[in-house]
């Protein structure tokens, strides 16, 4: 690899994208520079699953052939991109970081992956993941853990921890995750990353293997903000194959993360997101970013949601009810692993053998949770219960946004973990969540995106900017704006100056 082609690796998708269409260098150098890095490093970062290099050249060189031809292409053809192994890609490995599903190889595209191709967005492989998405640390993969580009004895957070690690260490400018509880926001805040769960509905869910239904929604890790817009507007829009999908326009995100203004526009401090459980260093990093967003013209209010508390246990009551319900399918019958088939035992032995082998210990707690969740006599007590609940965070949002047109919280009570420090503690690894959750149960959108270290250990801090459904817009406003500022005391968006990796 040549010095030229190694320094690709190092610019952010629009820098890239700029190349590309100048001519300066071709979709398959860009391809072939990545994936060298991947190969050098993938090692000790353990980002991917499954690296597809024959697809991504290919890829790549019908870009370059349809550039030769003069066809008009999308702002993104010829970048690389790492996407979360949950969703399907035709004919490539799809995990969902289970062995239950070790060596399915789907007949489909997700229309994530349908619309990454056909903007000429090159696939490089797919990422690690908390098995079924179910983790804040990536270390429920069955396969290998992930470590933090930042530093590598800690986690890169969870479920999406391979999509925000690839990006951080320089493997991908862009990648896709998914977010049921946080997924894609707490490892972008762990790992200095920009992540963003679109509203719900707003990014088809066709072939994203499903957790829990109602709150699961896929979108972007970039390094910048423009970047993170960029993918949003590739992935985003209606499908008539997914029930859920929203059918109206996309909001107009890349012209809003290009505003770089935020004047008038009135910003509302969860007063509920703060205090105990967060990290001085952390807290630290946001109060100065709410203070920047003052001297940039937002006018700044507190704001209470006082059913915020509670969104944490009636998350944990509706996803592992919907999770239990979704993962029936895996049933030896039609995916991936078999055990116990020896033309004797019966279907429900198979089926029973291959669960108990096939799921880890993680999924397995979830799906025991959500069966007696939903169990008659208690379905009232908790599901019934949690639903309620879930209307109560929604009527906060609700009368948060008749003041103000964001809300801001840190992303995350702490900076990232050591591995192995949660594992046998699953209410702390909960915990991460605490932020993050009420925005899933309200179907609105949501960003973090980096405020600087924590002086407390060097490590990122991410603040949570969250907007009405379908109003994604204003996080690219508000995040493009202080990302403008950042720009100009560091002297770069925070992921091209660190990790030292
Ligand atoms: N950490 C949360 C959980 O384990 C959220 C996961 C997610 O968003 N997929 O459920």
């Amino acid at each position: 690899m040549t010095t030229a082609t190694a320094g690709l690796t190092r610019l952010t998708a629009s820098e890239l994208a700029a190349a590309l269409a100048a001519g300066e260098v071709s979709a398959a150098e860009a391809t072939t520079a990545h994936l060298d890095r991947i190969a050098t490093i993938d090692d000790r970062v353990g980002a991917f699953l499954h690296v597809d290099a024959d697809g991504a050249l290919a890829g790549a060189r019908d870009v370059d052939d349809r550039r030769a031809r003069g066809e008009a292409l999308g702002p993104l053809a010829g970048v690389p991109l790492a996407c979360k192994d949950v969703l399907t890609q035709r004919g490539v490995p799809t995990t969902a970081g289970s062995k239950i599903l070790e060596g399915w190889r789907p007949p489909y595209d997700a229309t994530v992956v349908a619309r990454l191709r056909a903007g000429g967005v090159v696939i490089l492989g797919k990422t690690n993941m908390d098995e079924f998405a179910m983790g804040s640390s990536t270390e429920n993969s069955a396969y290998h853990p992930t470590h933090n580009p930042w530093d590598l004895d800690r986690v890169p957070g969870g479920s999406s921890g391979g999509s925000a690690a690839a990006v951080a260490a320089f493997e991908a400018p862009l990648a896709v995750g998914t977010d049921t509880g946080g997924s894609i926001r707490q490892p972008a805040a762990l790992c200095g990353l920009v992540g963003v769960k679109p509203t719900y509905g707003g990014v088809s869910r066709y072939g994203l293997i499903a957790f829990s239904s109602s709150l699961d929604q896929a979108g972007p890790f970039a390094r910048t903000v423009e970047d993170a817009a960029l993918l949003h507007a590739v992935i985003a829009g209606h499908d008539p194959l997914d029930s859920t999908s929203i059918d109206a326009p996309v909001p107009p995100v890349v012209a809003a993360a290009r505003r770089h203004d935020v004047a008038g526009m009135r910003v509302g401090v969860v007063r509920e997101l703060a205090g105990e459980g967060y990290q001085s260093g952390v807290e630290q990093r946001f109060r100065e970013a709410v203070d920047l967003l003052g001297r940039l013209g937002a006018t700044v209010v507190e704001v209470s949601c006082p059913h915020f508390g509670y969104a944490l246990p009636a998350y944990y009551l509706i996803a592992p009810s919907e999770c239990s319900s979704n993962l029936a399918r895996f049933d030896a019958m039609r995916y991936g692993l078999r055990v116990g088939d020896d033309g004797v035992a019966g279907v429900e032995e198979v089926m029973s053998a291959t669960r108990a082998a096939g799921f880890g210990a993680e999924v397995k707690r979830r799906i025991i949770l959500g069966t007696y969740a939903l169990s008659s006599g208690y379905y009232d007590a908790y599901y019934g219960q949690a639903q309620k609940v879930r209307t109560l965070i929604s009527r906060d949002f609700a009368a948060a946004y008749e003041q103000v047109d964001v809300l801001v919280s840190p992303t995350t009570p702490t900076t990232a973990f050591r591995l192995g420090e949660r594992v046998d503690d699953p209410l702390a690894m909960y915990l991460a969540d605490l932020a993050t959750i009420p925005a899933n149960l309200d179907g609105g959108a949501a960003m973090s995106l980096p405020c600087g270290v924590s002086p407390a250990d060097g490590l990122p801090v991410g603040l949570q900017i969250m907007a009405p459904a379908l109003a994604d817009d204003r996080l690219y406003r508000v995040g493009g704006a202080l990302e403008a500022a950042y720009v100009e005391q560091w002297g770069g968006p925070l992921a091209t100056k660190g990790p030292p990796l």
